[in-house]
């Protein structure tokens, strides 16, 4: 059998260690020669006394440390450029992104930002950031977006709209995977997150265009580890190896991705952080059912091996294996403590169907998705989900 051609990238190096935040200094400052750091976070972390020893660990090792925390969920524009603006001031010269998505989507266009005369407007879009940026270093505070291992940061850019910077500048120098400091986060982010890793490594593993022999070997590690420890993760929530698999598990997804696309899921989650202010995993988690019972039959083959990769019982062709995916994943999905219904986290009826015509502007990622999805699908799909 010919093999397709292919391109794959990712970042050049990670560490996994637990507690190896208390020592980011020593880590950094053996990588990097930089010495002035812009620590970009939430003040959610701050306040949790989260940060401080970090930042105690940095200065220690000899770095002059200025803190931006003023990230926040969906972040607009104007955080970006704060940030930049607190970096420039700081005359940092190697930018550290801890926290959630927003705080490494952020961390990353401020580490190109710094040492460029591009606009962030110029910079949506896919390969268009232009130039070299500062060093970047990316510490994940949950298992979930994998923005860590991804050349992609989403702004919001108006009232309900968001845009991409898709570009290889995007991927980190150096990814530090602690999973202790994902102990503290309650069951139900864990849940959401958890179930977005899921949802990267299902959608990577069944993308149309891009789906390739390594993305395939990292989706499905992925999915093995987070299915095999989401729901430890959740009901355990200090159990050590649950979250390192559910860590290492997300950034996997996150490996596999980034270089074969998310599809049908993603692109009917959005609206709902648009129009919602619903958290991108909760979004996901809410859309996971109904998509993959629309995309059983077209992706039969695929879920059927998925079967095989969460180590589901039963035997088969390929439909029935796809089934038993399929159920599967819902069990999943039941057990984790996430909510499971649009109506339950505040998403009334009357709104369906705009939702799903603003699912249909994701043309970038329906295109992936095995089976075509049109807007009156999409409206059943909201209402499977409602
Ligand atoms: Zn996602």
């Amino acid at each position: 059998m010919t093999m397709n051609s292919f391109e794959f990238r990712t970042v050049p190096a990670m560490e996994m260690a637990w507690g190896g935040a208390n020592r980011l200094g020593e880590i950094v400052a053996a990588r990097f020669a930089a010495r002035s750091v812009l620590l970009v976070t939430d003040a959610g972390l701050v306040k949790a006394g989260m940060i401080a020893p970090i930042a105690s660990s940095l200065e220690a090792a000899g770095f002059s440390v200025a803190i931006f925390d003023k990230v926040v969920a969906d972040p607009p524009e104007i955080i970006v450029y704060g940030c930049v603006e607190e970096a420039r001031q700081a005359a940092a010269d190697i930018v550290i992104g801890l926290g959630g998505g927003s705080s490494l989507d952020i961390a990353k266009l401020a580490a190109v930002l710094l040492s460029s005369e591009q606009s962030l407007g110029d910079m949506y879009g896919i390969g268009r950031v232009q130039g070299a940026r500062v060093p970047l270093v990316l510490v994940p505070t949950t298992a979930g977006t994998g923005s860590e291992a991804t050349n992609i940061s989403i702004i919001t850019t108006g009232e309900t709209t968001k845009m991409g910077v898709v570009s290889p500048q995007l991927y980190a120098d150096f990814v530090l995977l602690d999973a202790e400091l994902t102990v503290g986060l309650p069951q139900v982010h864990t849940a959401a997150t958890g179930i977005d890793a899921m949802v990267h490594a299902i959608e990577a593993y069944t993308s149309k265009h891009k789906k390739n022999p390594l993305s395939d070997a990292l989706a499905r590690e992925a999915l093995r580890l987070l299915g095999h420890n989401l729901i430890a993760a959740c009901k355990e929530p200090s159990n050590r190896d649950a979250r390192e698999g559910m860590l290492l598990g997300a950034t996997l997804a996150g490996q596999a991705f980034s270089n074969s696309p998310v599809a049908a899921v993603h692109a009917l989650a959005y609206p709902l952080g648009g129009h919602y202010h619903i958290p991108h995993g909760l979004s996901n988690a809410l859309m996971l059912g109904p998509v993959l019972r629309y995309n059983a039959q077209a992706a039969a083959p695929l879920y059927a091996e998925l079967a095989d990769v969460l180590g589901v019982k039963g035997s088969g062709d390929a439909t029935a294996r796809s089934e038993d995916f399929v159920a599967h994943m819902q069990v999943l999905m039941d057990e984790s403590g996430a909510p499971r219904r649009l109506r339950d986290v505040g998403v009334t009826d009357n709104s369906l169907a705009m939702l799903a015509a603003d699912a249909m502007k994701q043309t970038r990622l329906l295109i992936n998705n095995p089976a075509e999805i049109r807007e009156e699908d999409a409206l059943t799909l909201y209402r499977q989900a409602f």
